[in-house]
Formats: structure tokens, sequence, C-alpha cells
């Protein structure tokens, strides 16, 4: 049911406090249906009413879906005592639909995080029975190839005997630093989301993890254009091929 209270919607929207919606109300900026309102609880069907502030049309969404290129630093939480939390980096207009990040990324794993308050599209994203495969790009040290391609395609037995579904991996670079160790890096495609599990498929073959970055989930990529820590609504064109 989308009947509401016209002051509750404005803030969700957005548009400013409770109080700020209220002193607008009294001074006649807030229209429905042509006529000012002189009550910032009244209610309002958004579908069926034309609510308008300064007589511009408010445009009523339930949801809000964002896309962030997370940066290192932060964590995937909504809200944390100590640290810096992948909310911090939205602005106010955007929390004010309380967006939670969809699935997990480590505190120093950057990357595409998608972030909604849409339950279901995320339930159904996270799902273990879905497999949205996710595509990571990760330098890993040593020298990796097809060996390990061949390992990770039958799956490997991670640290606590668990064995991970059938992954595809695939050599984007080959690194020497100065001391001459050598270093890769790889694309690797999983389809289900353990704690720390790219980092421990590597240690599972024998190597480590330096960086990690995620690049896809499911449809939805990484939009490049998008420096660390910026974020941007997905197109319509995204949402339609998540659902
Ligand atoms: N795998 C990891 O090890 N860390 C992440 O953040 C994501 C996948």
């Amino acid at each position: 049911k989308k009947t509401q209270r016209i002051d509750k919607m404005l803030v969700h929207l957005g548009y400013g406090s409770r109080s700020e919606i209220k002193k607008w109300v009294k001074q006649g900026r807030i229209t429905v249906n042509g006529a000012v309102i002189k009550d910032s609880g009244l209610q309002s069907d958004p579908d069926l009413d034309r609510i308008e502030f300064d007589g511009e049309a408010v445009v009523y969404r339930e949801f809000i879906y964002v896309m962030l290129h997370k940066p290192p630093g932060v964590i995937s939480a909504t809200e944390d005592a100590r640290e810096r939390t992948v909310l911090d980096l939205l602005p106010d207009e955007l929390r004010v639909f309380n967006p939670f990040p969809v699935g997990r990324l480590d505190k120093d794993t950057e990357g595409l995080l998608l972030l909604t308050n849409d339950g279901q599209l995320a339930h159904e994203l996270l799902s273990p029975r879905k497999h949205v495969p996710k595509t990571y790009l990760a330098d890993c040290e040593g020298e990796i190839g097809e060996k390990e391609a061949r390992q990770f395609a039958a799956g490997v037995e991670l640290d606590d005997g668990y064995m991970t579904l059938p992954a595809e991996m695939q050599v984007v670079s080959r690194r020497t630093a100065a001391d001459g160790s050598p270093s890769t890096r790889i694309a690797l495609t999983i389809s289900e989301g353990k704690y720390h599990q790219v980092k421990r498929m590597l240690e599972a073959v024998g190597s480590r993890v330096t960086y990690l970055k995620r690049i896809s989930m499911g449809p939805l990529e990484l939009d490049e254009a998008l420096p660390k820590g910026a974020f941007r609504e997905l197109l319509a064109s995204e949402l339609e091929s998540l659902r």
C-alpha cells in the first residue's frame, strides 16, 4: 500500500527533514492535486495524487539501486562504532532510503558493490541456490597459470575442508618485481560467496592475494568511469538485467 503521510514521503525522497517540510507546508509551497495543503501529516497515494513542491512534480520512488566503486579501507556494513562504512560514502539524499550492501567485500577489497533497499532483489542475488557469478581481478604471488586454472575449474579444498564449486580463471598479466619475485594478475569468476573466498582459493593453490577488486556481479559490471569511492544509481537497463 502506497498511501502515506506527505511529510514522511518527502523525507524519504530526500527533500528535507520533517520539521523543514512542516515549515514549507505552512509557507504554502506544497500542493496536492493543485490545492495548497495545510497539514504536513496529510495522507496521500503518490500513484494517484499529483504532489508538487514549488510547482515541481514530486516523483515518488520506493527503491533505490546504487552502484558503488568501493575503495579499500571501508567496511561493507551499514554502521559501525569505529570503522568507516560504505554508507558513509553516500549523501543524505540516498541514505534516507536506508540502503544496505548486497553482499560483502573485505575491508581491503575494492570494486563493484551494489547498495539497495530492495530486500527481495538483494535476497535473489545473494541466494546460494542462484549461483550468481562474480568476477574478481586479483594480483597473486607467484606464477599462476594453466595448472591453477584446472584446479579452480575442478574445485579446490579451502582451509576448513569446503570444496569450492567450479570457477573460471584467466591470466590477465604477469609481472616481475624489482627483487625478482613473480606475480600474476588473474580474473577469477566464482558462483558462490564463502568468507574470504577468493583469498582462500588462492591460498589453496599455494599463492597469496595482494590486491583484490570485484568487477562484476551477475550481469552488472563496474562502470570504469566511476573513480574509487564514487557511486551512481543503476541505469534502467542495468536494473532490468538484474531482474
Ligand atoms: N573474496 C575475498 O577473499 N574477499 C572479498 O572481498 C571478496 C571475495
